[in-house]
């Protein structure tokens, strides 16, 4: 390809709007542009990543045994309805009218039209198991679309959904796709952890996210120093310890109530009283979507975990019920409230139990209460795992190893379905025996745009992006210091055919610019291998070969220079 027939269109500033590095890149490198929040058009450049991302995934779902299809993008609701997700999903779900005011939704996920084909297609044991796959785009209207390409509303996915007759055969597949996946975020040239994860509106009963790390990352992840446990924060569980054997000599202190004016926080409280925040226990209210409200209990310096708060409750959504409702539930302003007298359910988490000399509010606005010994002065209706696992925490697999947390880009997800859908859509086989069976099912998906930006995220430097080889748009930039010069123009032209000959992707820098703007707009573009052609080099016979991640240069004789690089990315391929 030639640079002066290609749209890239680069921009000097960087956009506003834009909060992380893959983004501002991406924009400024002429990938990517918005045209609406979270939609994007995908320029040349952008298009050649996305399909060499693809080919990868496809060749190692294809490897794995899987068979692509395409599903509609549009579909009707009645099969959402009878998933129940149609209810469920939320404002995620973009729907519509058609002209005959039927309602239809831009799939944010396929299970309900693979199911439905699955169930109108198959029908005995012997054409089971399956794993189909495709590559498509999907719609999510999200809260906050942001960071570009890594939270969008319109983005490509693949998702592949198997089916089995039993679960044995289902997990079997699931730690195939494991492997499968392993392969292709490796082969992509991305450093990353697969944690386990909550199964989220997809369902099912066991789940790994796969998390490319980066600092800009929206998920967070613990990981285990001494074993191989590495779990989503949401779903990360925390050990319990036994509380403290009771020193009976050593009789709790009376429960005193002490002023606190106008000290709501936990900071606050803490630096009045000069006590440390671990001596806190703090209330908060939630709501569950049957319209209770419930006290939840952490230490001071503990966060709730939602997710674990909601399985307690064993409801689908909990959130933090609103000041007034509050008050006027419980006669208690939030910020003085304390469990002891709270008229409300109150449920625990494991590290309040036991808890000695323990400040908390005392239900009365302005005070607090001190001296607490929680085994004397109140009961919760139960103790939970509720917080959210922080660094330093112990492992809760091996025995000594401690936690460590790291921001990560969720770039792909399976999960274990079991029948959760095949139950409530009727898709069934028949066994040997004849009888009818609930289909087990798996699914797992990788966000393909997501992963450009985060490869960006993970391999840039201040003057641009550096893709990893496998994935770069063009393996090979051509440049010509001045192409208006015969001499360099030929050699750049010679070169330029034979590395197309020999295979090689590669772009000629055909641009009649200076050759200051040439060099910062090949960084800023990232094609990992630049070759310079200069009035110099070519009097003595040779080129410049320069690797765009440690910029490192090697001059070659001309008459070399395809071997060179042929070889060169041989041995990156195979590195
Ligand atoms: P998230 O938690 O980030 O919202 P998710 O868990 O809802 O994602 P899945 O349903 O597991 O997403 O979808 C499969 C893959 O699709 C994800 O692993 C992610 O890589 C990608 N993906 C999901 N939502 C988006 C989005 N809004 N923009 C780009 N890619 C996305
Ligand atoms: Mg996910």
């Amino acid at each position: 390809m030639r640079w002066s027939k290609t749209l890239i269109p680069t921009l000097k500033e960087v956009p506003a709007d834009a909060e992380v590095v893959s983004h501002k890149l991406l924009v400024r490198a002429g990938y990517i542009r918005q045209i609406s929040r979270g939609i994007y058009d995908y320029f040349p450049l952008a298009l050649k990543v996305i399909r060499k991302i693809e080919t990868i995934v496809r060749q190692e779902m294809d490897r794995a045994g899987a068979q692509e299809l395409l599903l509609p993008i549009s579909s009707p609701a009645e099969l959402w309805q009878e998933s129940g997700r149609w209810e469920v999903y939320g404002k995620e779900l973009l729907r519509f009218k058609d002209r005959h005011e039927r309602d239809f939704c831009l799939g944010p996920t396929h299970e309900e039209l693979i199911t439905d084909l699955v169930r109108r297609s198959v029908r005995s044991y012997r054409e089971l198991p399956i794993n189909l796959y495709q590559v498509q785009t999907k719609f999510r209207d999200e809260v906050r679309p942001r960071f570009g390409l890594m939270r969008g509303r319109e983005f490509i996915m693949k998702d592949a959904y198997s089916f089995h007759t039993d679960v044995e055969d289902c997990r079997r597949e699931y730690d195939n796709m494991y492997q499968t996946y392993k392969r292709i975020f490796s082969r992509c040239g991305l450093s990353y952890r697969p944690v386990e994860a909550d199964t989220g509106a997809i369902g099912g009963s066991l789940s790994h996210e796969f998390q490319v790390l980066a600092a800009s990352g929206e998920d967070a992840i613990v990981s285990c120093d001494g074993c191989e446990y590495a779990a989503n924060v949401e779903k990360a569980e925390v050990k319990g310890r036994p509380p403290a054997a009771r020193d009976i000599s050593q009789e709790s202190p009376k429960l005193n109530k002490v002023a606190t004016p106008g000290k709501k926080t936990v900071p606050e409280v803490a630096e009045l009283l000069k006590l440390p925040a671990n001596q806190f226990i703090k209330t908060l209210v939630y709501k569950t979507d049957g319209g209770d409200l419930i006290a939840a209990l952490v230490r001071g310096d503990h966060e709730i975990n939602e997710l674990k708060l909601r399985t307690v409750l064993g409801c689908r959504e909990v959130t933090l019920a609103d000041e007034t409702a509050v008050t006027a539930a419980t006669g208690v302003v939030p910020g003085y409230m304390g469990p002891i007298g709270l008229q409300l359910r109150i449920v625990a988490d494991l590290s309040v139990h036991g808890m000695r000399a323990a400040v908390t509010g005392a239900n009365e606005v302005n005070f607090h209460y001190i001296d607490i010994d929680q085994e004397r002065d109140f009961t919760p209706s139960a103790f939970a795992d509720l917080r959210l696992a922080v660094a330093g925490d112990p492992c809760p697999r091996c025995a000594s190893g401690k936690l460590q947390t790291h921001r990560g880009i969720e770039v792909g997800q399976v999960f274990y379905l079991g029948t959760k859908y095949s139950e409530k859509m009727g898709a069934t086989y028949l066994d040997a025996e004849g009888r009818e069976q609930a289909i087990e099912m798996g699914c797992y998906g990788i966000g393909i745009s997501r992963m450009v930006a985060a490869a960006v995220e993970q391999n840039h430097d201040a003057n641009g992006i550096i893709w990893p080889l496998s994935i770069a748009p063009f393996q090979v930039l051509v440049l010509p210091i001045n192409y208006k010069e015969e001499k360099l123009r030929d050699a750049a032209e010679k070169l330029y055919r034979d590395l197309q000959h020999a295979g090689v992707e590669v772009m000629l820098d055909d641009r009649d610019e200076r050759p200051g703007v040439k060099f910062k707009d090949a960084d800023l573009i990232g094609i990992p291998l630049r070759v310079t052609i200069g009035a110099k080099g070519l009097d003595k016979g040779c080129i410049e070969l320069r690797t765009r991640r440690d910029g490192t240069t090697d001059d070659v004789p001309l008459g070399d220079a395809v071997k060179t690089i042929v070889e060169k990315i041989a041995q990156a391929v195979q590195g």
